[in-house]
C-alpha cells in the first residue's frame, strides 16, 4: 500500500494515523543514529516515515596567497540510500524528500530510477530552498523552477514518459506524490491568493496529498484548509507539527520557517524563560493540545518534525495516539 492509500484508508476508517520526518545522516555517519531515532517510535506503529533531501552548500577556504578558493560541501547525502534501509530494517512505508534545488532533469530521473528499483513508491516533491550563496532560487540549468514541475515530470514518469522521450517498452513506475503547502503563506509568493494558486498548480500536476509547514496556531491551520477548498483542492491536507522546545525558538522558528507563535505561548515561555525543563513542558503541551484538535477535526495523520530530537515526540504520540 502506498502513503496516498494509507492516507485514503485514514480518512475512511476516521483514524489518525502518526507519522514524523527525518534527516539523513551526516556525511561520515553510519545509520546508527536514525535507527536510534527510529527505534523508540516504532511502538507508535507510524504510517511512514519522510526522509529529508539536502541540497549542496558553499564552504569559502582562503587559500595561502591570500585568495579565495570555492567547494562544493554535501553535509547530508543519501536520501535515497537511508530511505531504503530505513524501508528494509522496519517493513514500513518511507517518503523520500526529492528537491529541483541544484538538480537537473537528469539526476532526478535518475534518482527516481533508483527509488523505484529499491521499491520506494512515495516521493515529496518540493522545490527546496535558496542556496546559501543565492539570493533567490536559482534553478540547474536543465531542471526545475518551481515544484510543480518536479510534479510534472514524476507524473510523466509514471505514464511511461521519460525525459528524453518515451521508452517502447516500459514497466511503469508508480509514485505517490506528496506536495508541500504553506498554512501561513510561503514567504516568496506574491499574496497568500497567488500561494494558493500555486499550489493548486501541484495538484493539478499530479499531487496526491499535501504536508503542511510547521505552525502552531490551529485556527490558521483551518482557515488555510477552507483556503484551499474554496480554490478547489480537494486532496489531503495532512498538518506539520513540531513541539517547541527552548527560548530560542521563539525568534528562531518565526525566521526559518515563517510561521507565528501565539502570543500566549509565547507569555508562558518567557515567563519561565529561566527554566529549561519548564519551557520544554509548555512546548510539548502546546503540541499535545493542537495534536488533539487536529485529530477531533478528522485529520488522517500528524506529520511530527523532531528535527533531531525524538523525547518530545514520544511523549506527545504517548499521550496523543
Ligand atoms: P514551490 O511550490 O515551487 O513554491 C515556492 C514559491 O514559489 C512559493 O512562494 C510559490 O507561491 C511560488 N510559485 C510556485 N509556482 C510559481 C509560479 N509558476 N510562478 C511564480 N511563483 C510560483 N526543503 C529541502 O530543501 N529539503 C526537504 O527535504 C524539505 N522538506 C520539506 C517538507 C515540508 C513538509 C515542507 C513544508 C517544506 C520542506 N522543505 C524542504 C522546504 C521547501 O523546499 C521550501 O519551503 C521551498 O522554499 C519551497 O518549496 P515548495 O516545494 O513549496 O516550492
Amino acid at each position: 500500500m502506498n502513503v496516498t492509500s494509507i492516507i485514503h484508508e485514514a480518512l475512511a476508517q476516521h483514524r489518525t494515523r502518526f507519522a514524523f520526518e527525518l534527516l539523513p545522516p551526516l556525511k561520515g555517519d553510519g545509520t546508527s543514529g536514525v535507527f536510534g531515532a527510529i527505534d523508540p517510535l516504532m511502538e507508535f506503529d507510524p504510517a511512514y516515515i519522510n526522509v529529508t533531501f539536502h541540497r549542496e552548500g558553499i564552504k569559502q577556504t582562503q587559500r595561502p596567497d591570500g585568495s579565495v578558493e570555492w567547494h562544493v560541501v554535501r553535509r547530508r547525502p543519501g536520501t535515497v540510500g537511508i530511505s531504503a534501509a530505513i524501508r528494509k530494517r522496519y517493513d514500513v512505508e518511507v517518503v523520500p524528500h526529492l528537491i529541483c534545488g541544484g538538480l537537473s532533469k537528469y539526476d532526478i530521473e535518475d534518482a527516481l530510477i533508483d527509488m523505484d528499483f529499491l521499491g520506494l513508491h512515495n516521493v515529496l516533491a518540493l522545490r527546496g530552498d535558496k542556496s546559501q550563496n543565492e539570493r533567490f532560487f536559482m534553478p540547474h540549468p536543465q531542471g526545475h523552477a518551481h515544484a510543480a514541475d518536479l510534479v510534472r515530470q514524476i507524473a510523466a514518469m509514471n505514464r511511461g514518459e521519460f525525459v528524453d522521450g518515451e521508452v517502447e517498452v516500459c514497466h511503469h513506475s508508480k509514485f505517490s506524490i506528496g506536495v508541500a503547502g504553506y498554512p501561513e503563506t510561503h514567504e516568496e509568493a506574491a499574496s497568500p491568493e497567488a500561494d494558493i494558486l500555486h499550489l493548486k498548480e501541484k495538484v493539478d500536476a499530479g499531487a496526491e496529498y499535501i504536508v503542511t509547514q510547521l505552525f502552531y496556531d490551529n485556527a490558521r491551520f483551518f482557515d488555510f484548509v477552507a483556503r484551499c477548498r474554496a480554490a478547489g483542492i480537494r486532496v489531503p491536507i495532512i498538518p506539520g507539527i513540531k513541539p517547541l522546545a527552548t527560548v530560542r525558538h521563539l525568534k528562531l522558528l518565526p525566521e526559518t520557517f515563517g510561521c507565528r507563535i501565539p502570543e500566549e505561548l509565547e507569555r508562558e515561555v518567557l515567563a519561565h524563560a529561566g527554566d529549561k525543563a519548564a519551557v520544554r513542558r509548555i512546548g510539548t503541551e502546546w503540541a499535545i493540545a493542537q495534536s488533539r484538535e487536529l485529530i477531533a477535526a478528522g485529520v488522517p495523520v500528524l506529520h511530527y518534525y523532531p528535527m533531531g530530537k525524538a523525547e518530545n515526540i514520544i511523549e506527545i504520540a504517548r499521550t496523543v495516539f
